[in-house]
């Protein structure tokens, strides 16, 4: 029987409310159902499993195609040992699993892949061990054809409601507005690089559900709520109605910001704030120039390596940067040299960490691949003539960190200078300050740099030792506790006083309830998404400095979380209250 009107609570991961059809995104790591066939099954399962690997074969080879065109030849070869896989030895054992154990095809297939990775995983040759990859990502492919769900968002033909298990970050480098009106995991946080890329796309998404994908089915009508976190699965009529009004009504509100966008970013006695945006690839400048920011203050770059099979050239990268470093001129931005590694994994790079968030990430990782940094920072610095460019360096948790890094981007400058490449020689170079040590750590590195940013998101994570992509610890992941706000006091306090400027970039810069604690703080500037841009104008435009001041005084006087938020809570009520209707500041 088809559930009814059932509400399903997640955690808001991007704003927005949407109404459609829902249809299964099936990732690798979503669970197999394991189950036996009837004899006179056996024949039929083998034919879906042909047509399934035919599918399989055919789409590698349209990838290849794609690929060979857009990059090259030799970038497509690789697809070459997965289509081999289709014709190997792995087919004719599965068959025959499936016909002398009556086991489903998936199961039969998930044994004999799961055997020849056994085998491989014992090989030293490192090109055999290459295969690990190609027979995993075939894998992926050939189940999902095989439960007959698209493998790649960009084929979707209808815009539809995605629901799935989790989507990764390279599933979600696949999203685009044309084809999604929204979408509902199972895992996932607030601050996953899956939510973030939800919100730069403005596309209302809601993660960390319980019981979706045993509740939803494949065509259920589904309703997300992103403001709530809240996902109605197919809602009765009254429900339909309802939230039809909210749509609207947060529409409206969304236009009615939308006034705000040629406007200073100042508190109504006079003090002015940079306002700027978070992006992660070039379609976010759209958005970034029609909800008025004043320059990019964290450009990630993971995207052109998670897209990527093996590293991105100097001048693809160089090509990457000044798309964006030319369209957002005379503004600046901020570009942070990559943060690979945490739920950030470089596509066929096998490293087993037990905890990859305490592990080989960000700087850490550029440090010791020191070839790939080099090449990364000579792209950025071709990219600086015209003045507009910043460098910062993320994960910085010891100042020999920052020294050494400034050490190799003096020695890439050095190869430039050889090579008769201009560059902005006075580049500022700043870190993020996301690691408890950093920020302790504020005085010292702020003689390093010329500029501070705080990650919040992994600030909050580190400092309150929970995981930012965790639901089961999602209650406890909070910027507004107490000892994350003491944190940033502290940092921000010192970069003064050692006359460097200060920014958050984490998702904290745009929560309607941190927004007036961080005014009063003394923030140089804040960068939030695109989307958030002109709420969070409208929320610094209502504040004056002294009243930010007060509010900072009341906050740092309570000490839990909860007294904070209510606090913070019955302050925007009072002052926004358009705001904290709509935007569902609880
Ligand atoms: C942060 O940690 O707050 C941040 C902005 O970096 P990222 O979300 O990319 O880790
Ligand atoms: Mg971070």
């Amino acid at each position: 029987m088809k559930s009814e009107n059932i509400f399903l609570r997640g955690i808001p991961a991007s704003p927005g409310i949407t109404v459609g059809e829902a249809l299964f995104f099936i990732s690798a790591e979503y669970p197999i159902t394991h189950k036996l066939l009837h004899t006179k099954e056996v024949a039929t399962e083998i034919e879906r499993f042909e047509q399934a690997c035919e599918r399989t074969r055919m789409e590698v080879e349209e990838i290849k195609k794609k690929l060979s065109q857009e990059v090259g030849n030799e970038h497509a070869r690789f697809l070459d040992a997965q289509i081999l896989l289709l014709e190997d030895r792995i087919i004719e054992e599965t068959k025959d699993i499936i016909k002398r154990k009556k086991l489903s095809a998936e199961s039969s297939f998930q044994l004999t892949t799961e055997k020849f990775l056994r085998t491989l995983e014992k090989i030293e040759n490192p090109y055999l061990r290459e295969r690990i990859i190609d027979v995993k990502d075939v894998r992926s492919r050939l189940l999902k054809n095989l439960a007959g769900h698209p493998s790649s968002l960009p084929e979707l033909s209808e815009r539809v409601i995605i629901i799935a298990h989790r989507l990764t970050p390279s599933d979600t480098a696949e999203m685009r507005k044309d084809n999604l009106l929204g979408f509902a995991t199972d895992l996932g946080g607030k601050t996953s690089h899956t939510s973030i890329m939800a919100r730069a796309l403005e596309i209302p998404a809601v993660v960390g559900v319980e019981n979706l994908t045993t509740t939803v089915e494949d065509g259920d009508t589904v309703i997300i709520d992103g403001r709530k976190g809240i996902v109605v699965v197919n809602p009765d009529e009254s429900t339909l109605r309802t939230y039809e009004a909210e749509k609207i009504r947060y529409e409206q509100l969304v236009s009615q910001l939308c006034a705000l966008k040629d406007l200073p970013t100042t508190t109504v006695d006079g003090h002015t704030i940079e306002l700027s945006a978070n992006i992660e690839f070039t379609e976010e400048i759209k958005s970034v120039k029609s909800h008025g920011a004043e320059g990019i203050g964290l450009f990630r770059t993971e995207f052109i390596f998670l897209i990527k099979d093996g590293e991105p050239s100097e001048d693809e990268q160089f090509n990457f940067y000044k798309n964006v470093v030319d369209s957002i001129y005379p503004k600046p931005v901020i570009i942070r040299t990559v943060d690979l590694g945490g739920d950030k994994l470089y596509p066929g790079e096998k490293i087993e960490e037990s905890n990859p968030f305490l592990g080989w990430r960000a700087i850490r990782s550029s440090l010791d691949k020191k070839d790939q940094f080099k090449t990364q920072l000579k792209a950025i610095l071709r990219t600086t003539s015209k003045r507009n460019v910043k460098i910062m360096f993320p994960m910085i948790s010891t100042v020999e960190e920052v020294k050494m890094a400034k050490e190799i981007l003096e020695s890439v400058k050095q190869d430039l200078r050889k090579r008769g490449t201009s560059f902005d020689e006075g580049i500022e170079v700043g870190v993020m300050v996301e690691i408890p040590s950093a920020a302790i750590l504020a005085p010292v590195l702020a003689k390093e740099v010329d500029f501070f940013s705080i990650g919040s998101n992994d600030l909050t994570q580190y400092t309150l030792a929970v995981d930012r992509g965790n639901k089961l610890v999602a209650n406890l992941y909070d910027h507004l506790h107490p000892a994350v706000l003491r944190l940033i006091r502290m940092v921000i306090d010192e970069a003064h006083k050692n006359n460097i400027w200060v920014g958050v970039c984490g998702e904290m810069a745009s929560d309607p309830l941190a927004v007036p604690v961080l005014i009063g703080l003394g923030v140089d500037e804040l960068s939030t998404s695109p989307s958030m841009l002109l709420q969070t104008k409208d929320i610094i435009r209502s504040l004056s400095m002294k009243e930010a001041k007060e509010i900072v005084k009341k906050v740092f006087y309570l000490n839990t979380v909860v007294e904070i938020r209510e606090h913070m809570k019955k302050d925007i009520r009072k002052r926004l209250p358009h705001l904290s209707e709509t935007l569902a500041c609880d």
